[in-house]
């Protein structure tokens, strides 16, 4: 008989650390929790030797690992859901490594260090763009030569798409509705943040694109700018575009328009007065509300709009500022909800048009479930 799947170890693995968590899906535990850092500089010499640290952290335990769920950046069209990971699939990943010159060597090294540690272990690949791969092509196409979609694959394809898909899912059952049938408008608002138009349970737009840079005001990153702009800033600072890359993804956003780029530090200034901080999120909470009022429209009205990320689940602040925005959707802030920090609550007043309800996100769970779920099928 198939041994059922049980213990699932999660593997984040970025380029220079790799964080893990693991999970008895029986219980719906977690049990362990952990992070290696500075792989490649000054600590683990790979992502191998990395693994080896999280194996003698979980100690006996590591021996009991059923499976192995690997968050991976791009599946680009290649990937329409997670998979299991095989010869055939990693030559695939292989291919992908354009769209993620970054992540997706880190993210590829810790599934083959895993197959190397783990030995018959199996692995399930979870991409942060699958939920999106239902966008149709008026939403993912850009306005350019279709050319560069042909030879180079650009297009939007939108990220975070672990959480939005749990967030959907939690949102239907607390609405319940079927998934099938659920309108949503979902925000994952943290240092990245992205929303999601959602018809029928499906992804039908997204705010980021071809990279995790477009769409929202994010922590360091531009979000939505007039391409010009970037090539006339490339033209005056003599930008090459690995620097202008840095500049639009390291140096900007919040951390440009304040002088950082954590939300808290931002509220804090801005409730003592400071110009540059209420303007930043202001700016944060105009773009927002842009998006769910065209994200509205787009699923032909919503059931509910869902927040959640650091800023979404913690920021009462940044949430007013939203809410207050969208009046003209009928929806209205119950002040006092609003102050809920992490849990799942609506913040709408009774009576407002559309439900506005926070959903902590869990993108570790999300992707054991998922690999339990590829894994018995
Ligand atoms: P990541 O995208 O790296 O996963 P998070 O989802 O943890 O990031 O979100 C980080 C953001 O959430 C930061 O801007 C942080 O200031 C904000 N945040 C976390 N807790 C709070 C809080 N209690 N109040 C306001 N903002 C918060």
């Amino acid at each position: 008989m198939k041994k059922p799947i049980r213990k699932v170890l999660v593997i984040n693995s970025g380029s220079s650390s790799l964080k893990y968590q693991l999970f008895d899906m029986v219980k719906g535990e977690r049990l362990a929790k952990g992070l290696v850092e500075r792989i490649g500089c000054g600590g683990p010499k790979d992502h191998t030797e990395a693994l080896k640290k999280v194996v003698a952290d979980l100690g006996d335990v590591a021996k009991d690992v059923d499976a192995i769920g690997h968050r991976v950046l791009h599946g680009a069209e290649v990937f329409k859901d997670s998979v299991k990971v095989d010869a055939k699939v990693l030559a695939k990943l292989d291919k992908l490594v354009k769209f993620g010159p970054l992540h997706m060597p880190a993210n590829i090294g810790g599934i083959r260090a895993c197959q190397k540690i783990f030995k018959g272990v199996p692995n399930v690949a979870v991409f942060d763009t699958a939920f999106h791969q239902t966008m149709p092509d008026c939403a993912a196409m850009y306005a350019i030569d279709p050319k560069y979609y042909r030879k180079m694959g650009i297009r939007k394809y939108g990220f975070h798409g672990t959480s939005h898909k749990f967030i959907v899912a939690e949102a239907a059952k607390l609405l319940k509705k079927p998934l099938s049938k659920v309108n949503l408008v979902t925000c994952h608002m943290g240092n990245g943040s992205s929303l999601a138009a959602v018809r029928g349970g499906q992804c039908v737009d997204t705010s980021m694109g071809l990279t995790p840079l477009a769409g929202m005001v994010m922590g360091t990153r531009c979000g939505d700018i007039d391409a010009a702009a970037v090539l006339s800033i490339m033209e005056a600072d003599k930008l090459t575009p690995a620097q202008a890359d840095t500049l639009l993804n390291k140096k900007s956003g919040l951390l440009a328009l304040t002088g950082s780029s954590d939300c808290r530090d931002i509220c804090a200034k801005a409730e003592k007065g400071d110009k540059k901080a209420e303007l930043a999120l202001e700016m944060l909470a105009y773009r927002t509300a842009l998006y769910i009022g065209g994200y509205n429209t787009i699923v032909g009205g919503a059931d509910a709009i869902v927040m959640t990320g650091g800023i979404g689940e913690n920021s009462s602040e940044v949430r007013e500022r939203i809410v207050n925005r969208l009046g003209a959707l009928g929806i209205k802030l119950d002040k006092k909800a609003n102050a809920v920090r992490g849990k799942v609550a609506t913040i709408s007043a009774k009576g407002s048009k559309i439900p506005v309800v926070i959903i902590p996100t869990n993108e570790e769970l999300a992707i054991a479930q998922d690999t339990v779920k590829v894994l018995g099928a």
